[in-house]
Order: structure tokens, then C-alpha cells, then sequence
């Protein structure tokens, strides 16, 4: 067949299909860019095409359950607080830290430990060779009890279901209960952290690390060094479950 086109519509075609070329790569980089983000604690096997759904049907869930919580007022405590303290952080973490309930910085911000215990955990978290956004943080009450007292336990009665349904969504490999009430509370037991840490429990089938809250080591600096113990523990852990 004889070549009719003028170099010049030659040329406008080349430029066209180039540019058809450059887009579809873009868009083939950003799936793969999505994939990453989303499914990052399987890397090693990609999942089969249809594991994409149920990943962001969970995320919906956890908005509905974010929702319900912003608006509840099962128990006192709504009448005092500023902001709920939902949770924050990755919701495929394999890590998650479960405090004891928010202070004054978290409930003026909304946001969990970001105080000066806060900034300590942020520190461990790094020592562990991670960031924030990799890990998932939240407490056992979602609102502030006024002047930082005790839980009560009907609003840990009432607050705790909430957690359960974070924890089942998220799915972690390890729960690591920040302090003796956090411990306490999960593990339904009146045995002090101090017998508790340093060796896994179990909670609804996941494993849980119980160690020092971190304002607890604001006030007593030495036990940083049970919490490194704590920790490593946790990463010994993470690795062994990375390799099996
Ligand atoms: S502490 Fe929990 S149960 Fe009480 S109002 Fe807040 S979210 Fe609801």
C-alpha cells in the first residue's frame, strides 16, 4: 500500500502516539504506586486482583465506625470532652499501641499521644526503626476523663467495644498495651505490669507485649531500658513472622 501522508501529518501522528504511550505508563506507575500503599504488609506475594475490593471496603468500615464514635454519648465523659480521640495511623499496621485514655493535649488536638509522652513514644517508634505512619496508636477511652483520673469501668464497659472493633478491622500482628491500666483492662487481670511485661499475652487471638506507659517514663527514666527489652522483643517478633 502506497504511503499517502504528508511528512508532515507523519510527524503530528509519531507526536500523537508518543503521548498516548506517556500517559498509559503514568498510569500504569500510579496503580503500582496504589498497590504499595495500600497492601504493604504482604509484599512478597502479590495478592490476586480481587483483594483490592475487600482493602477498601475495611477502610470504609473503619470511616463508619470513626463516625459512630465522633457522635457517641453512651457514657459521662461526652459532656467534658473537647474532641474525641478516635485513633490515628495505618490502618494495615502490623503494630498497634493501645494506650490508657487521652490527656489535655490529645483531647484539645483530637489526635493520640501528642503530648510529652506522646513525643516519647514518637521516640521508641523510631528506635524501632519505624515512623508514626506506620503504626497504628489509640486508647481504651476515646474521650478525655476530666483532670486525667482513673477510667471508670462503666466507661470502659461502654468504651471498650470500640477498640475491639479497631483491632479486628486493622488485624495487627501485635498489640503492645502502653502502661498498667491499658495492660490491666485487655488482659482482664489484677496482675501488676511489672509481672506482666517483658513476655507476650494474648488478646482476642493477637499476640500483646504489656510494657511502661511513656509518661510513666517521663517520671522514672531508668525503666527506659525494660521498654528497649520490650520492644525488641516486639521487632524479634515482626521478623520472625516476616520470614515464616
Ligand atoms: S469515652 Fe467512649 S463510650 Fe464514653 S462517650 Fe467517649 S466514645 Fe463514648
Amino acid at each position: 500500500m502506497t504511503d499517502t501522508l504528508s511528512p508532515l501529518s507523519r510527524d503530528a501522528m509519531q507526536q500523537e502516539l508518543l503521548s498516548v504511550v506517556k500517559s498509559v505508563k503514568g498510569q500504569v506507575l500510579n496503580a503500582q504506586n496504589l498497590y504499595v500503599a495500600v497492601d504493604w504488609k504482604k509484599p512478597a506475594t502479590p495478592p490476586p486482583k480481587t483483594t483490592a475490593l475487600p482493602a477498601r471496603q475495611d477502610r470504609q468500615t473503619f470511616e463508619e465506625l470513626r463516625r459512630e464514635v465522633a457522635g457517641c454519648t453512651q457514657c459521662a465523659l461526652a459532656k467534658t470532652r473537647k474532641n474525641v480521640v478516635f485513633g490515628d495511623g495505618n490502618l494495615s499496621a502490623r503494630i498497634v499501641f493501645v494506650g490508657e485514655a487521652p490527656g489535655a493535649d490529645e483531647d484539645e488536638q483530637g489526635l493520640p499521644f501528642v503530648g510529652r509522652a506522646g513525643q516519647l513514644l514518637t521516640n521508641i517508634i523510631k528506635a524501632m526503626g519505624l515512623e508514626r505512619k506506620d503504626v497504628y496508636i489509640c486508647n481504651i477511652l476515646k474521650c478525655r476523663p476530666p483532670g486525667n483520673r482513673n477510667p471508670q469501668p462503666d466507661e470502659i464497659r461502654l468504651c471498650e467495644p470500640y477498640l475491639k472493633r479497631q483491632l479486628q478491622l486493622i488485624a495487627p500482628q501485635i498489640i503492645c498495651a502502653l502502661g498498667s491500666f491499658a495492660a490491666k483492662t485487655l488482659l482482664k487481670t489484677e496482675t501488676p505490669i511489672t509481672a506482666l511485661r517483658g513476655r507476650f499475652q494474648t488478646y482476642a487471638g493477637i499476640k500483646l507485649m504489656p510494657t511502661y506507659h511513656p509518661a510513666y517514663l517521663l517520671r522514672n527514666p531508668s525503666a527506659k531500658k525494660q521498654v528497649w527489652e520490650d520492644v525488641q522483643l516486639i521487632m524479634k517478633e515482626i521478623e520472625t513472622g516476616e520470614r515464616s
